[in-house]
């Protein structure tokens, strides 16, 4: 039923998930290790204690949770597409695969750059040099922007064979369940779930302008063209900060119920909520850049570049 394509191209997505966990893990374990300066958080005696380096740090675990949590999201859909009882229920999954593969193969090899180019950032001059292993990760992610489709080919693909074609219904479908989701937990008693909900519906509200004025542009093939990678930018974070709350909201409801490793569940409360306030927040510039950024994106001639 699923192209090989289709597999090729999440199986890439997850390449870009997996050395962003490799390039987090280690420049981790080196901000534990690494002694420089006065630390400013008390408690850390290392690199750690810098809050520019805990903000890479959560940036590079927030946004490779949250692009794992999509790779994973779009292998359980084709899974419902291709064995789920109910027909409907298989061509509903079988559409969002359509939709999700250009922004898991796109959105995780995209974030992989800069996840990686901050785990060498956090090594200081020894990322730079090969002894540490860093510089390689960022090698390593390089590629996998480029084959299997480059960004702007999945962005293509994205605006073009699954949004136009099909007037945007099934990412309509599922911008539904996420301000659905989002306006419930923005009111949430619990102040962490409510901020990461208002983020959410603000966020969602972005990527569907965005989608409509594509959608209201269509015969204008390079203005459209020219907004393809920033909004399969704005996909990727809009339903990768859906899943994160998601996430949030799961730990919530396991640390009520006493259940499973306090520790972990409580980290993953504040990575989504660091993803809320880091990342998610970035959907109304990218629905800028789709809607406005075009006019000056085209207005050089070829002589002028
Ligand atoms: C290490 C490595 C391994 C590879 N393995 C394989 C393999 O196993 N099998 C295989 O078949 N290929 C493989 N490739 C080839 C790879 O798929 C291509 O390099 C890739 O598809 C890009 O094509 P290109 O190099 O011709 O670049 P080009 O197509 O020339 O692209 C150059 C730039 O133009 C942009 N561009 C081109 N056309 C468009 C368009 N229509 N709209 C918007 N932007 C566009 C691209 O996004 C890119 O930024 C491999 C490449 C490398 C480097």
């Amino acid at each position: 039923m699923f192209t090989m394509m289709n597999h090729a191209r999440l199986n890439v997505g997850l390449e870009g998930v997996g050395i962003a966990e490799r390039a987090y893990q280690r420049a981790r374990a080196y901000a534990l290790e690494r002694v420089q300066g006065k630390p400013l958080l008390s408690g850390s005696t290392t690199i750690a204690g810098h809050p520019d380096v805990r903000r890479m740090l959560m940036d590079m675990k927030a946004r490779t949770e949250a692009m794992r949590a999509l790779a994973y999201f779009c292998a359980g859909q084709m899974d419902r597409a291709a064995g789920h009882a109910d027909a409907q229920e298989r061509e509903q999954a079988l559409a969002l695969v359509g939709l999700l593969i250009p922004v898991v193969k796109g959105w995780c090899t995209d974030s992989a750059q800069g996840i990686t180019s901050d785990g060498v950032q956090v090594h200081g001059g020894m990322g730079y040099v090969e002894e540490t292993g860093a510089s390689q990760h960022l090698r390593d992610a390089r590629i996998t922007t480029i084959y299997e489709g480059t960004t702007g080919i999945q962005a293509n693909d994205l605006i073009g064979r699954k949004l136009a074609r099909e007037g945007g219904r099934t990412l309509k479908a599922l911008l539904g369940r996420i301000d659905g989701d989002a306006r419930r937990l923005a009111e949430m008693p619990d102040a962490a779930l409510a901020q990461i909900g208002g983020v959410l519906a603000a966020s969602a509200r972005a990527l569907g302008d965005a989608a409509d004025w594509l959608l209201a542009h269509d015969d204008q093939p390079a203005q459209c063209a020219a907004g393809a990678v920033p909004f399969l930018r704005l996909a990727g974070t809009v339903i990768g900060g859906w899943l994160s709350a998601r996430m949030a909201e799961a730990a919530t409801a396991q640390l009520a119920a006493r259940s499973g490793d306090a520790g972990f569940l409580g980290a993953k409360r504040a990575t989504a909520s660091h993803y809320a306030a880091h990342v998610l927040v970035q959907a109304p510039m990218l629905r800028d850049i789709v809607t406005g950024g075009a006019a000056s994106t085209l207005a050089l001639a070829d002589d002028q570049l």
